[in-house]
């Protein structure tokens, strides 16, 4: 066991406002910093930038962005290509500084098994918080891949059955969005009423749900649900943004969905490209509003779905965050105290604090000066361990 002592280096705590001169200790057995003052070793990080990991509060690790493997919800994504996607996918957000992760969609339970590997230290990799299989109505989206839940009831069962198998948080599709043909985001699906029963099971066992919501009508109803954070929220009006404020509700953007996709253009099918060049502006506006109005976000890629990769798509969130108006501090909380706060992970993770896990990464530039800066070369720690 080796304690290590990183010093010189100009370091933001996820409490501070600031990269400011703070050295601080690993222990490599617990994985956690810790006070304690005698080291065995001293690593001099002169001139370099050391903030938390990044927590990515909206990921499908089971999802193939380039359809090459498998398309998700389709047979070819059975419980062992599914596995093994995942594992590729945790490694490459690992190399991108992401030391934490909600997957809010997944398949053949492979999110909730994971998750309890990595706790107990089966493997290196991203903490995860588990969703499971989303819960949409018959037809809604993403139903190829979710639950078909219709009613109060069935709501109320299927959001049990997942409590019951261990996930920690409920995702619901409260509209409709870009990916999935014949729909549109403004389409309402989950009705208030219904989302209302899966947050209150949620909430009852001490656990978070949230909502796949893009037009303003449908994010309307998620808010009054009582939802933790609303995904992805195109469409915010004046009103809306009131809402969040009033309840603390979290926005987590995803920006990097319809920007991977317009990207790609050429290689998508017609409608994802419409719906994505169709939504962006708005989506980009509302983002800014929102983030100038004081409203929380948390950092989410939805890295998984077209072309929206899991080696780059984090540290690219944060820079379409800042060009959609966000601050650069902003981002950096929405990637490490706010997404903690809504992951309800705030004592294990997020800040640089003796005790919590030693899940950080050092940069040669200041990401408050250039939000780029998380894009270049970096290393990463998690559990006090290099892995970068
Ligand atoms: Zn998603």
């Amino acid at each position: 066991m080796t304690k290590t002592l990183f010093k010189n280096a100009k370091v933001f705590t996820g409490k501070n406002e600031s990269f400011e001169a703070f050295d601080f200790v690993v222990d490599d057995q617990t994985g956690n910093f810790t006070q304690e003052e005698a080291v065995d070793q001293t690593i001099d990080l002169a001139g370099k930038y050391v903030m938390p990991g990044m927590i990515n509060a909206h990921t499908h690790i089971v999802a193939d962005p380039y359809s090459q493997i498998a398309q998700l919800g389709s047979p070819d994504s059975t419980a062992p290509t599914s596995t093994f996607l995942a594992l590729t996918n945790l490694q490459k957000l690992l190399s991108d500084g992401v030391t934490y992760i909600r997957d809010v969609g997944s398949v053949a339970e492979v999110d909730i098994e994971l998750s309890a590997l990595e706790r107990k230290g089966e493997f290196l990799a991203p903490g995860i918080m588990a969703s499971g299989n989303p819960l949409a109505m018959t037809g809604g989206h993403f139903s190829e891949g979710s639950y078909e839940v219709d009613g109060v009831d069935e709501v109320r069962k299927y959001a049990r059955f997942l409590l019951k198998k261990g996930v920690g948080n409920i995702k619901l599709m409260a509209t409709g969005g870009v990916s999935f043909d014949g729909e549109t985001p403004h389409d309402i699906q989950l009705t208030e009423s219904e989302l209302q029963a899966a947050v209150e099971e949620a909430h009852h066992k001490g656990r978070t749900a949230n909502a796949h919501a893009q037009g303003t009508e449908g994010i309307q109803n998620a808010l009054r649900a009582g939802v933790d954070s609303i995904e992805h929220a195109v469409y915010l009006d004046e009103e809306t943004i009131a809402m969040f404020l009033q309840r603390g509700t979290y926005i987590v953007p995803t920006l990097a969905a319809p920007w991977a996709m317009i990207q790609e253009a050429n290689q998508l099918p017609e409608f994802m490209v419409r719906k994505s060049l169709e939504l962006s502006e708005a989506h980009s506006q509302s983002i800014g509003n929102a983030a100038q109005a004081g409203v929380p976000l948390a950092m989410g890629t939805d890295s998984g779905t077209a072309f929206n990769n899991f080696d780059q798509n984090s540290s690219i969130e944060m820079e379409l965050m800042v060009n959609a108006g966000v601050t650069n501090l902003q981002a950096l909380q929405a990637a490490t105290i706010n997404a903690a706060n809504l992951l309800q992970i705030e004592k294990q993770t997020g800040t640089i604090e003796a005790d919590k896990l030693a899940d950080f990464i050092i940069l040669d530039d200041n990401p408050l000066e250039n939000i780029k800066a998380l894009q270049a070369e970096k290393s990463v720690y998690k559990k006090g361990k290099k892995v970068k």
